[in-house]
Order: C-alpha cells, then sequence, then structure tokens
C-alpha cells in the first residue's frame, strides 16, 4: 500500500554523503547570479558506480567538464554569487524537469546506466527530494531574498559540452543559449563575436526548450529576470589555464555587458 512508503520514505544519502549545493560568494554584490546545474559529478555511496564503467564517469555524460573551475573563478572575478549542484546528473539531472526520460537517464550518449534501469518510484522520489530540490530551492530563496533586498538579478547558467557527439564534431568554441529572453543572449552574442577569434553558437550545439530545460525556464523566465545559457567547448577548459583564460574573458564581457544594462535601466 503506498502508505507504506510515505510513512518510510527511502533515504538516498547518508552517512560520508556531501551536501548536494555548493554556493560561492553568497555575499556577492554583482547583480549577475550564476547557476551550475552540472557542477560536479559525485556519486551517493548507497548508488555504487551506478553499473558504469569509472572510464565513463569522468566522461562528459557524468557532469560538465571544466566548468566548474570556469564558474569558480568568474564568481570571484565578478564578486558575482555562485550556486551550483555537485552530483552527477547520471543521479539525476538538475537541468531537466523532474519526469522526462533524460531526468535520471537509463542510457546517455551511448553509455547505458543499468541502476537506472526499472527504478521504483520512491527511488526516484529520493533522487528529486535529496538532490534537485534543495538545489532548486536554494537558488529560489536566493532570487527571493534578492527581491525582498530589490538588488538587481541577472541569471547566467553556465555549462559546458562535449567538442564530439555520438560522432559529430563541434566546431563553436562557445554559444548562447537562450530561449524567451531577447536581451542577455543578445547584448553576448555581440560581446563574443567582437572577440574575433571565436566561434560562436546561437543557440548552439542545442536551443532552451521547456521540455529539455529546467534553470533557464523556472528561476529565468517564470520569475522575469534578464537571463542567459552559455555553454563552452570542454577542451578549451579542460585545464586550469584554460578555466582561467575563459574565466578572464567572460568576466571582461560581462563588465562590458553590466554597463549596458544599467543604461537600458535593467539593472
Ligand atoms: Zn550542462
Amino acid at each position: 500500500m503506498a502508505l507504506d512508503t510515505a510513512d518510510a520514505p527511502d533515504q538516498l544519502l547518508g552517512e560520508g554523503d556531501i551536501p548536494p549545493v555548493h554556493e560561492v560568494n553568497a555575499a556577492g554584490a554583482s547583480p549577475f547570479l550564476l547557476t551550475s546545474d552540472h557542477y560536479g559529478r559525485v556519486l551517493p555511496h548507497a548508488l555504487g558506480d551506478l553499473g558504469v564503467a569509472a572510464s565513463e564517469l569522468t566522461r562528459h555524460i557524468a557532469w560538465d567538464i571544466g566548468i566548474a573551475g570556469v564558474a569558480e573563478r568568474l564568481a570571484g572575478m565578478l564578486d558575482a554569487h555562485l550556486v551550483a549542484q555537485r552530483y552527477s546528473r547520471l543521479v539525476i539531472d538538475c537541468n531537466r524537469p523532474p519526469g522526462v526520460a533524460s531526468s535520471i537517464p537509463v542510457i546517455s550518449e551511448a553509455t547505458a546506466i543499468p541502476r537506472n534501469e526499472g527504478l521504483p518510484d520512491r527511488e526516484r522520489e529520493a533522487r528529486r527530494r535529496e538532490i534537485f530540490d534543495p538545489y532548486h530551492h536554494r537558488i529560489d530563496a536566493v532570487i527571493d531574498d534578492r527581491v525582498q533586498a530589490k538588488r538587481p538579478t541577472v541569471l547566467v547558467s553556465l555549462h559546458s559540452f562535449t567538442p564530439v557527439y555520438a560522432g559529430v564534431a563541434r566546431p563553436w568554441h562557445i554559444g548562447a543559449l537562450y530561449n524567451r529572453d531577447t536581451v542577455l543572449p543578445q547584448l553576448l552574442l555581440k560581446h563574443l563575436r567582437a572577440e574575433g577569434d571565436l566561434v560562436v553558437g546561437d543557440n548552439e550545439p542545442y536551443a532552451v526548450g521547456d521540455l529539455t530545460d529546467y534553470t533557464i525556464p523556472v528561476h529565468g523566465e517564470a520569475r522575469g529576470l534578464v537571463n542567459t545559457g552559455i555553454e563552452i567547448r570542454q577542451d578549451l577548459i579542460a585545464d586550469q589555464s584554460g578555466q582561467q583564460q575563459w574565466a578572464e574573458r567572460l568576466a571582461r564581457i560581462f563588465t562590458e555587458i553590466e554597463v549596458e544594462l544599467h543604461a537600458e535601466r535593467l539593472v
């Protein structure tokens, strides 16, 4: 009977498991609020290795390679608040609406995730309750506090993409990803193109959508915040010097964009 499970919900995270939410520079003064849905690739102890080879668990299917180093540095350079999620997207993807197939994938690119196969609802719920919800509730609360304090908030959702997906090479160095925002992605694209040395993706390698994304539709669009997603190609930020260079480049660009948003009275 359903009542039994309600009385004793499955616990996913236990002793030795770290909290899902990671924050940097929470008192940062910048209008930019940075998020990183695929920051980490930690697995809860209870899930073992998900039935997946160790060599697969460091690939892009498990997390956004390199983005943690960029996000941390960028938060520091901009004096911006970063809210990030440490568990692997193979446990639950924090940028998918819960319930869609890719939320708890049984296959990612060409890799099967056996531990996600035939998952009982209560286990599915536990992943949501203990990883997805705390992360998104925290972003919600941060935005609430900023609104309350009458502080401007511009949401920037940071991601990285694999240079080759399913055998197809991707030419872009960086992309601006968006759906309903008509301001920030266009400004960002203008600045990225002006760099002169970049192949810039306009909603490439993919566009933001309500069924394929969560953070931008829910925290950006639904709350009326100026917002954009950013995707950086993973081979460019695989090491610390690449992460530093890209953080410096983005910090410079976002500092210029802040002036433009200010002139438009958007921050
Ligand atoms: Zn991502």
